[in-house]
């Protein structure tokens, strides 16, 4: 028996870091097929008590091993909204593939990759998912087009409610427009989601602050139930000397501007002033994709984490990718100051390096400074990719309850406000696309119940 996966071919790494495009191509037919017949139908799959949106895993495969990939389409659809983007960017190494039967002797089925291919092939070959049912005279707003909101105003429109979705940007799809680059998830496949939804007869209005052109209480008025999957898009900040310069930037500023806004291109109406050698300081997921951004402009691209590489949050795989794309990474390191010149542009950084200590209770190793390590480096752009809380200017004049934290307080998916729900990264604070889709989908239920 067979137990290696079919792994999947990818751009070669000096060839990628010149260009934005997919860094993997994904499986063809044969490549999926192969991978598809590894799988052993178990009947009691554990890999779908990995999966937070419950997807039928071996029903789908079935499918594709059949040549059925109209069923296996069917299959997925009948859990998620989002199959394309989620077999790209789901931490599948973490959830249904690491759950996999397969998995305990040798590799673990490329569920997300097959996935993929049966999410892209339905693509390509228009395959049509689900057809609305009657409508139920009923309306709901959605505030926010990230993978909770999409989710969410997907099942209702799905099962015949009206549904409008109000988003503060240009573009809908939230992070899943402005933050994960296109090397990653290209915008089109995207934009057919963000499309399919309209097909259903979801309307969405962009560039309309909740909060300031329209306030929560006027959805309460004009809608029968009112969704909030404002996401948690507020960046952390150091708060050491020097980060007011002009060339240090939040990793969400230098994503949005160059993926949603092009600020690459000098002819952009808000360029990027990119620097020579650029440091991005954390090691998550995001670090990741501003680092290989900046990479992919020219910039010598480094990353600044203060704990050891075994200890970045990043998805193995990305590190892996960043690795062989020539990014540095200079880990047990932390700045502690931003020099500047006289005209306030970033020149270099001090940096002071770290000891690794014991681990905590959250099983994290902690970490100290080595007193007798000050040092400096030369850089001209800094990042700051330290995590993001949620941005409540949706909420403004509302009495919402929150927590401690500036969470968004839920009992399931119901806030404090009548007809008024909520979920994804405003309730978890930053998490992953399928957990947000799996409060859409939840919100969807509830809501649905509160108004039958
Ligand atoms: P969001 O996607 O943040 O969407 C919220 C939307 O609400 C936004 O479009 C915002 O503009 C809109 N909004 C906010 N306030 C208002 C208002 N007042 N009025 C109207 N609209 C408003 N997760 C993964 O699973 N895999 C990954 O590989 C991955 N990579 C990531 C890379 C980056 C750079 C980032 C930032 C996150 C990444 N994540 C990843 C996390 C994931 O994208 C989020 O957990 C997910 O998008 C949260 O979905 P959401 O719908 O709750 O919020
Ligand atoms: Fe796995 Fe994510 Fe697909 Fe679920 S949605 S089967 S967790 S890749
Ligand atoms: Fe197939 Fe693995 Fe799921 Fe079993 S656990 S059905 S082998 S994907």
């Amino acid at each position: 028996m067979n137990d290696s996966k079919v792994k999947g071919r990818l751009q070669d790494a000096d060839v990628r870091v010149t260009n934005f495009e997919e860094v993997e191509f994904g499986y063809n037919d044969e490549e999926a097929l192969q991978e598809a017949s590894r799988c052993l139908q178990c009947v009691n799959p554990r890999c779908m008590k990995g999966c937070p949106v419950n997807i039928m895993i071996p029903e789908f495969i079935k499918g594709i091993k059949e040549g059925d990939l109209k069923k296996a389409y069917e299959v997925i659809s009948r859990s998620s909204s989002l199959p394309a983007v989620c077999g790209r960017v789901c931490p599948q190494e973490k959830q249904c593939e690491s759950m996999c039967v397969k998995g305990i002797k040798g590799e673990a089925i490329s569920i997300g990759s097959l996935e993929r291919y049966v999410a892209d092939q339905a693509i390509i070959n228009q395959f049509n998912s689900v057809v609305p049912a009657e409508k139920v005279g009923k309306k709901v707003a959605i505030v926010g087009s990230g993978p909770a909101g999409l989710t969410c105003a997907g099942d209702l429109a799905k099962a015949g409610y009206d549904v409008t979705i109000y988003e503060v940007l240009h573009k809908a799809g939230g992070v899943l427009t402005y933050g994960i680059p296109e090397f990653r998830l290209p915008k089109s496949i995207v934009q057919k989601e963000v499309d399919s939804l309209k097909k259903l007869g979801v309307e969405i209005k962009c560039d309309v602050p909740i909060g300031n052109a329209l306030t929560i209480a006027d959805l309460q008025q004009q809608y029968d139930a009112v969704f909030l999957g404002t996401g948690a898009g507020l960046p952390k900040f150091m708060g050491i000397p020097g980060e007011d310069a002009n060339q240090v930037f939040s990793a969400n500023e230098v994503l949005t501007r160059i993926n949603l806004m092009g600020g690459y291109q000098e002819e952009a109406k808000t360029p990027i002033k990119k620097g020579k050698t650029a440091y991005v300081i954390g090691g998550g997921n995001v670090a990741m994709d501003a680092v290989r951004s900046l990479k992919r402009l020219g910039v010598d691209a480094h990353i600044m984490y203060r704990r050891s590489l075994e200890e970045l949050p990043a998805r193995k795989m990305e590190v892996e990718h960043a690795v062989d794309e020539g990014i540095v990474f200079d880990i047990l390191k932390n700045p502690v100051e931003i020099l500047t010149d006289d005209k306030n542009n970033v020149v270099g950084m001090k940096v002071v390096n770290m000891i690794l200590g014991e681990a905590g209770e959250d099983g994290r190793r902690g970490v100290t400074e080595d007193p007798d390590s000050l040092h400096t480096v030369d850089c001209d752009m800094v990042i700051m990719a330290l995590g993001t809380s949620p941005n409540h200017g949706a909420l403004k004049d509302s009495d919402i309850a929150l927590s401690d934290k500036g969470l968004i307080v839920v009992e399931g998916t119901k806030t404090s406000l009548d007809s008024v729900f909520a979920g994804g990264d405003a309730v978890t604070g930053a998490a992953t696309v399928i957990l947000a889709m799996e409060a859409g989908k939840k919100a969807a239920k509830e809501i649905m119940e509160s108004l039958s």
